[in-house]
């Protein structure tokens, strides 16, 4: 019997490593982002077109390669950054592992212009699915400008699972971001078919941060810097008025590179324990410096895990420098969430706002729709029909027969949920609690405010009529170049809900109007940034532009938790709820009301 094993030709053997390396075009920019990084670069600018689908060029004035590095460079474990294996305790440089541009080699087309400074010439390199094209000398700038065309060009599955634009795009402002934060010291320029998206000039990192994610954090930002014998540990955290709703402007470096670690994140979430509520995620950005011997980073081939031979230490200095820090600009008042609602409002951006968010006005085209008292008999008749959410029945298969059961019946009778001559009372500072004639219902004042204004909200994106409560002052809003872009890219459908908003350049806008029956009170830009950062959030789910849209301003501007109701208020909740299509679950997927019946209660009550 002949040998059947064979070395992988090495095509083959790149696009197998480029599977691990390179999964979107968000990849790509990294690895040549951190080339230019480890080549000294002052000014790297990143040049996007069509998130990168169709071209991804780095331009650095870092030292450049000879041709014959130039050449090299495209080989699989060619580095110029270890030598021997001991090297691999004491990396400093982004890259080591000599694969990425092999790897991108593979599957993508590739032109390279490189020139060192001490050379009156450039090489320009042509690669095409591993082999060199074309190689020749060329006019250039001292450094390297590397640019990635047709990425998975050459396997189609790769590119099929391309999402959409906006996420591609969001991908690579995260990278950017990333590689930015952690050199402050280094120019970035980024552009986005044409458009410049972030123009950062070389700051301290407070500037670099204010660079990245609006002048709104300046003062809202709290330095952290302790030195300790396991870590050195600097950057800034957000006052706790800074936390937000989404996971978002949260960044770990060790040793200036992104890492992502819940255990680092778990310390810092405690040192805001009491100080933000607990769905809300704190904004930071911490540098652990360390000693390289003492990590190792090679566990993840993309390599944002780490591994910490002092884990639990590095975890408590951290927890116990934040605190201090916290505690030094005096934000962390040892007050209980639970019994203190002052400080839960002071903090908490949408109770400033209007409490319910419709007005009880008749100007208004968000309020829910007025019914008489005998109307309302006419809608609710069908509630009977359905067995409604209790206590004990959540399991997913009731709720979605609930969904479907929660239609109206002619036929059927009111279960009286809507009774208006019973008082509804509020507890907990979330719950609102009404006699019904089953039981005893009880509605999360949150949730059920998202369904009522994600269903007004769609039905106004459907209908085009929106109606806007004009500003006396128009206002104007500034975000950071990231939302910016994205709430550019929606203006015109934001609009249509009744927002008056205007581009105004270098990522400002004036506001004229906001949708009338939404108050968007002292912090409109912080609204806003919520609004859009909601609205990213759920672009990876795939819902249409319009859906999206009412989610996200339903979300934003729905009643937290821990704000206090009048009657009135929670009547108009109540009310509000099961005029909706789908009252049973909010848009976040969360149940919106339940009901305890009196069996429930006689059976605890039973010895
Ligand atoms: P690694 O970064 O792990 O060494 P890469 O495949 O990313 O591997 O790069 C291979 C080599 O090409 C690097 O070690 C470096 O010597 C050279 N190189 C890549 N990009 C640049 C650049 N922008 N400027 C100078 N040299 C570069
Ligand atoms: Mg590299």
């Amino acid at each position: 019997m002949p040998d059947i094993i064979q070395l992988l030709p090495d095509s083959i053997a790149n696009q197998i490593a480029a599977g691990e390396v390179i999964q979107r075009p968000a990849s790509v920019v990294k690895e040549l982002l951190e080339n230019s990084l480890d080549a000294g670069s002052q000014s790297i600018t990143l040049i996007i077109k069509d998130s990168g689908k169709t071209s991804i060029q780095v331009v650095d004035d870092g030292k450049g390669m000879s041709e014959t590095d130039a050449r090299m460079s495209f080989e699989r474990h060619a580095t110029s950054k270890i030598s021997q294996a001991q090297d691999l305790f004491h990396i400093r440089t982004m890259g080591f592992r000599g694969e990425a541009l092999a790897s991108i080699a593979a599957i993508a087309h590739i032109e390279m212009i490189s020139r060192l400074h001490d050379k009156d010439l450039g090489h320009k390199i042509v690669v095409r699915g591993s082999k060199i094209e074309k190689s020749e000398a060329t006019q250039t700038m001292p450094g390297t400008s590397i640019s990635v065309r047709n990425l998975f060009y050459n396997v189609p599955a790769r590119r099929k699972f391309l999402k959409s634009d906006a996420v591609e795009l969001r991908h690579i402002t995260e990278e950017f971001t990333r590689v930015s934060l952690a050199n402050p010291d280094i120019a970035f320029v980024m552009y986005h078919n044409d458009n410049e998206m972030y123009r950062l000039p070389k700051a301290s990192l407070k500037h670099r941060i204010l660079h990245l994610f609006g002048k709104n954090l300046n003062d809202k930002l709290v330095p952290v810097n302790e030195e300790t014998e396991v870590a050195n540990i600097t950057g800034y955290i957000g006052k706790p008025e800074t936390a937000r709703k989404t996971r978002g402007n949260q960044y770990i470096f060790v040793n200036n590179r992104f890492i992502i670690s819940n255990y680092l994140n778990h310390a810092i979430r405690t040192a805001y324990e009491k100080l933000i509520p607990a769905e809300q995620y704190p904004t930071y950005f911490i540098f652990l410096e360390v000693d390289p011997a003492n990590i190792d980073i090679n566990v993840h081939p993309t390599k944002t895990e780490i591994k910490f031979e002092d884990e639990r230490l590095i975890y408590n200095y951290l927890r116990v420098s934040l605190k201090h820090s916290l505690g030094q600009y005096s934000v962390s008042p040892s007050l209980d969430f639970g019994t203190d609602t002052n400080f839960v409002e002071k903090h908490s951006r949408t109770d400033n706002r209007q409490s319910t968010g419709f007005t009880t006005g008749d100007n208004s085209s968000y309020k829910p729709q007025k019914v008489n008292a005998a109307g309302w008999d006419e809608i609710y008749k069908g509630l009977g029909k359905f067995e409604v959410p209790t206590e004990l029945d959540s399991s997913p298969d009731a709720r979605i027969i609930e969904k479907e059961a929660f239609s109206l019946d002619e036929n059927t009778e009111s279960k009286g949920l809507i009774n208006t001559d019973k008082k509804p009372w509020h507890f907990g500072l979330q719950y609102i609690i009404r006699e019904v004639p089953t039981g005893m219902m009880v509605i999360d004042q949150q949730a059920a405010h998202e369904r009522i204004l994600y269903e007004k909200f769609l039905k106004v994106l459907k209908s085009a009529k929106p109606a806007s409560q004009k500003e006396l002052f128009p206002r104007t809003i500034q975000l950071d170049p990231g939302r910016s872009e994205v709430l550019k890219s929606i203006l015109t459908k934001i609009n249509s809900l009744g927002f008056e908003m205007e581009d105004f350049g270098h990522h400002s806008y004036i506001v004229h109007g906001t949708p009338a029956g939404l108050d968007s009170g002292t912090n409109l830009n912080e609204w806003i940034e919520e609004l859009i950062q909601s609205y990213i959030d759920n672009i990876e789910f795939k819902l249409d532009i319009d859906e999206n849209l009412a989610r996200s301003i339903a979300v934003s501007s729905a009643i937290k938790r821990n704000k206090r109701l009048e009657t009135e208020e929670m009547n108009l909740i109540i009310k509000g709820l099961f005029e909706c299509e789908m009252p049973n679950i909010s848009p976040s997927g969360k149940k919106c009301f339940l009901i305890i019946k009196h069996e429930e209660f006689t059976k605890r009550f039973t010895l």
